[in-house]
C-alpha cells in the first residue's frame, strides 16, 4: 500500500517503514498462564479476575464480569471492580513490601544487650519492661519508624518471652491479641484467634484496633456492619449513610445505591467531614 505520491513528496510508504517497535506493545500483553482470582486485600468486594502470568510474574489483570444476576427484579451485580484492585498486582512486587521481620530498633538493643549478658528470653524481657526508663524509652520510640531487620528466630522469641511474662505476671486474660482480618486471610485470622483463644487471651477484633469502621456496630448489635448482601441496597426505600462516600470506599457496590434511586428510594448523607 503505497500512502505517498512519489518522489521527493512528504508522505512516505507505510509498507517500507520499520515496525519491530510494534512489537512492544504486542510483548505488553503476552502471558504464558493466566488463573482467576481476586484480591485479598481487606474490601470484602470479591471480584471477578483474570490474572496473566509470564515468567513466573503478574504481568497484568483483567476484570471478568461473569457474576450470575442472582434474580430478575435486582440489578446485576457486574460490572464491578475498582482502581485499587487494577493495580494490585503491584504491591507483591513492591520495593517497600516487608519480608522479613523486624523490631523497633531501641527494643532490639535493649534485649539483645540483656541476651548478650546472659538471660534467658524471659529474664531479658523481665530485665527491659520492669525497668521505668528503659519501658519508657522503646514505648515513646513507636510511631517513629526505626524499624530494625532481624531474624525470625528472634522476632519469635522476643515475642514468646512478652507473651509468656505477661501470662505468668499478670495472667492469660491480659494478652489483647490482634490477628490478620478474615477478610483478607481466614487461615492467617483463624490461626491467630485459635492460638489466643488456647491460651485464654482476649481476642479484639480490627475494629478495636485501628478503627476504620464504627466498632458501635458489633458493641450495640454484636455483628459486623454491613451484614447484608450489597444488593439488598436497591430493595430498601430509604438509606441514612453515616461518614462513608460509598464510590470510593465501597467501589464495587456503589452502583445498587444509585440504582435504589432509580428504584424511588431516598439517601440521606450524614457527613461529618
Ligand atoms: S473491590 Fe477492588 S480490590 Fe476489592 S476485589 Fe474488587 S477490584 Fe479487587
Amino acid at each position: 500500500m503505497t500512502a505517498g505520491n512519489g518522489e521527493g513528496s512528504r508522505w512516505f510508504r507505510v509498507a517500507d517503514e520499520p515496525r519491530d517497535w510494534e512489537d512492544f506493545y504486542r510483548e505488553r500483553w503476552s502471558f504464558d498462564k493466566s488463573v482467576r482470582t481476586s484480591h485479598g486485600v481487606n474490601c470484602s468486594g470479591s471480584c471477578s479476575w483474570e490474572v496473566f502470568v509470564k515468567d513466573g510474574l503478574i504481568c497484568w489483570e483483567l476484570q471478568k464480569t461473569d457474576w450470575p444476576q442472582i434474580n430478575s427484579d435486582t440489578p446485576n451485580y457486574e460490572p464491578r471492580g475498582c482502581q485499587r484492585g487494577i493495580s494490585a498486582s503491584w504491591y507483591p512486587y513492591s520495593p517497600v513490601r516487608p519480608k522479613y521481620p523486624y523490631v523497633r530498633g531501641v527494643l532490639l538493643d535493649f534485649y539483645e544487650q540483656e541476651r548478650a549478658a546472659g538471660k534467658d528470653p524471659l529474664g531479658a524481657w523481665a530485665a527491659i519492661v520492669e525497668d521505668p526508663e528503659r519501658k519508657q524509652t522503646y514505648r515513646k520510640a513507636r510511631g517513629k519508624a526505626g524499624w530494625r531487620r532481624t531474624t525470625w528466630e528472634r522476632a519469635t522469641e522476643i515475642w514468646a518471652a512478652a507473651i509468656i511474662y505477661t501470662i505468668k505476671t499478670y495472667g492469660p486474660d491480659h494478652l489483647a491479641s490482634f490477628s490478620p482480618i478474615p477478610a483478607m486471610s481466614m487461615v492467617s485470622f483463624l490461626s491467630g484467634h485459635r492460638f489466643c483463644n488456647l491460651l485464654g487471651g482476649t481476642m479484639l477484633s480490627f475494629y478495636e484496633w485501628y478503627h476504620d469502621l464504627p466498632h458501635i456496630m458489633p458493641m450495640m448489635w454484636g455483628d459486623q456492619t454491613d451484614v447484608h448482601e450489597s444488593a439488598d441496597w436497591y430493595q430498601s426505600t430509604y438509606w441514612v449513610v453515616i461518614g462513608s462516600n460509598l464510590p470510593m470506599t465501597r467501589t464495587p457496590d456503589a452502583h445498587f445505591a444509585s440504582e435504589h434511586k432509580y428504584n424511588g428510594g431516598k439517601i440521606v448523607n450524614l457527613a461529618p467531614n
